[in-house]
């Protein structure tokens, strides 16, 4: 009897250690995964990368964002970005790594992707599938998104250079305009 108590009870601890722990690695506003968790799980497939694989990194910056928070209010902008995050999961495969960065900045990990063509339309219909939820409202008209890509087939990749990359192309994208994505080439700099 005392026995099968203490394994009950047992059970219960690790079922709120795991409750605990899957709560500390989400961002509390939007749910996805917070920084930390979403840079160790990209670190993690980097590392165990093989010829023959790939992955992208989508830098997502949403665009006029200030002015949420300026005219609408902090909370408006709290529900803006709730709304921007329900948008991306829905965009994105059960394996790849979505995580809010902080502020208006998102960070996806497209795990086992190599072709431009392929990243360039998944990243416009996201573009869309934003635009879409934010036209959904009046007041949030102006709202975009800008996205920068970056990819990798090389095991090896360091998660740093993949960031610096997309980070690149998403400012090249704000540069030329906003509401785009841009995808990270050599040449590409952040002037
Ligand atoms: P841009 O179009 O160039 O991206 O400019 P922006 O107006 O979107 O502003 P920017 O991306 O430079 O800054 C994001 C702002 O998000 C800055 C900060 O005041 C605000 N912010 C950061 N965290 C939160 C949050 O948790 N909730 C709300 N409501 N605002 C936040
Ligand atoms: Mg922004």
């Amino acid at each position: 009897m005392r026995g099968n108590k203490s394994l009950s009870s047992k059970g219960h601890y690790w079922r709120e250690l795991k409750t605990l722990a899957e709560r500390a690695s989400r961002d509390m506003l939007s749910g996805l995964f917070n920084r930390e968790t979403a840079v160790s799980h990209i670190e993690q497939y980097l590392k165990r990368m093989q010829q023959g694989d790939a992955c992208a990194l989508f830098m997502i910056d949403l665009d006029k964002f200030k002015l949420v928070n300026d005219t609408l209010g902090h909370p408006a902008g709290d529900r803006v970005i709730q709304q921007a995050a329900r948008t991306i999961s829905t965009c994105f495969r059960p394996t790849d790594i979505v995580g809010r960065l902080g502020g208006d900045e998102f960070l996806i990990c497209l795990v086992g992707e190599r072709s431009l063509a392929f990243l360039e339309e998944k990243a416009n219909r996201l573009l869309q599938s934003l635009l879409g939820a934010f036209q959904a409202s009046d007041y949030l008209r102006v709202m975009s998104a800008s996205i920068g890509i970056a990819s990798s087939a090389d095991p090896g990749t360091k998660l740093d250079d993949l960031v610096r990359q997309s980070d690149i192309a998403m400012y090249a994208a704000k540069q030329s305009g906003k509401s785009r994505c841009c995808v990270y080439s050599s040449g590409l700099t952040k002037k």
